[in-house]
């Protein structure tokens, strides 16, 4: 079985031989006599990185081996050299430690347990078996963090059966043999199979981004470490951004949008004003002699009012009732009839006025490119006797 070197977080770089080589249809898998490669397990993918140059794409792990996954061949009984890369397992290990020790404080405040981790590419969650208050929260974020300041020490233990029993621990295993116990001193002990920091000081930073009800519980999405600070570097750009735009200092833009959307508000209440005071105008009016279809234009009305307008015209007549809004390329329409069948119709009409849309017998709407004598003396010929539905 492969002797593992991981539970030094920090050795990213280790002689070792190589044991066998198989190849399969992703590439081959190669296992070694010892290695530092961490396999996925705990919510935590597989380590990637280079043995004997050659590119270790995944590992797993499988009946007690560490199965390297490598994109080359690599010969059985051959000394390599294996190095895991570096960037990407000390990101990992900043944000799996930083959930552990976050964890460490939640679980002594709310005695809740993280029933769920998940260590991804650019998040990290972790699920609450209960739901915590946002001042609890804030609260163990900021001792993680002063944790992480006084440098506490993680070490790694393999108790034996009898010092287990005795162990308080988080994620308690019904094994008894070779659990891997993760101490943070003082702090917390939890049992895991993944790499972790030396101290939570190589942690350097812990934030919580989001919290959401969950299933009845919590899901938190923390950021840790490297991610953390670039996290941090990206929205302080984007408030740069808004702050520039606003011409308002970065902290004084929350009083500025707050006071741009209190005014869209007003604006967009005295606009619907307007638009309902114009299409009343317009209602009031509408004459038909005689009862024939007609039609009337408007511009700058919403389409909510043309609505109205409609449903006013409609009563003047025993054809249809066309309401044009001008708008760019031609006019918007609304179209209502009491007795006529515009479904139907309405390719007809379509034809008739180059446009497109439909509706119901009572009602269709669309658009239309025909100008306004095409469609005035289509609405003089409309019949209302023909056609009656
Ligand atoms: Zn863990």
């Amino acid at each position: 079985m492969t002797d593992r070197l991981y539970d030094n977080g920090m050795l990213m770089e280790f002689d070792a031989a190589v044991i066998s080589c198989t190849q399969i249809k992703k590439g081959y898998e190669v296992t070694l006599d010892r290695s530092a490669f961490f396999p996925e397990g705990g919510g935590q993918y597989g380590d990637v990185g280079t043995i004997a140059g050659v590119k270790v794409t995944d590992t797993y792990e499988r009946d007690g081996e560490v199965i390297h996954l490598c994109d080359a061949p690599l010969d059985a009984g051959a000394q390599v050299h294996g190095a895991v890369d570096k960037d990407i397992r000390l990101r990992r290990m900043q944000n799996h430690s930083g959930e552990h020790l976050l964890m460490g404080f939640i679980h002594d405040m709310t005695g809740f347990d993280n029933v769920g981790f998940h260590l991804g590419e650019d998040e990290v969650i972790l699920d609450l078996n209960g739901v915590i208050e946002a001042e609890q929260l804030l609260e163990c974020e900021r001792r993680a963090n002063r944790a992480i300041a006084e440098n506490v020490p993680f070490t790694i233990s393999y108790p034996d059966e009898e010092e287990l029993a005795a162990l308080d621990y988080r994620s308690k295993l019904d094994l008894t043999e070779n659990v891997r116990i993760v101490t943070i001193e003082g702090i917390d002990k939890c049992a895991c199979c993944a790499p972790h920091v030396q101290a939570a000081g190589q942690i350097g930073i812990i934030r919580v981004i989001s919290s959401e009800n969950y299933k009845g519980g919590t899901r938190l999405r923390i950021l840790c470490g490297m991610d953390a600070f670039e996290l941090i570097r990206q929205r302080m750009d984007s408030i740069r951004e808004i702050s520039a735009l606003l011409s308002a200092k970065p902290d004084k833009t929350v009083q500025h949008v707050k006071r741009l959307s209190d005014e869209n508000i007003s604006l967009k209440k005295q606009l619907a004003e307007l638009d309902r005071q114009k299409a009343q105008s317009v209602i009031d009016s509408l004459a038909n002699e005689g009862r024939g279809s007609f039609c009337v234009f408007t511009e700058g009305i919403s389409r909510d009012m043309m609505r109205e307008i409609a449903n006013s015209a409609v009563l003047m007549t025993d054809g249809a009732a066309g309401v044009f809004g001008r708008e760019d390329g031609g006019y918007s329409y609304i179209i209502a009839s009491k007795n006529l069948p515009l479904r139907t119709m309405a390719k007809d009409i379509n034809s008739a006025l180059d446009g497109r849309g439909g509706g119901s017998d009572e009602m269709i709407q669309g658009s239309a490119k025909a100008d306004r004598s095409t469609i005035e003396a289509y609405f003089g010929n409309i019949s209302a006797v023909t056609q009656q539905r």
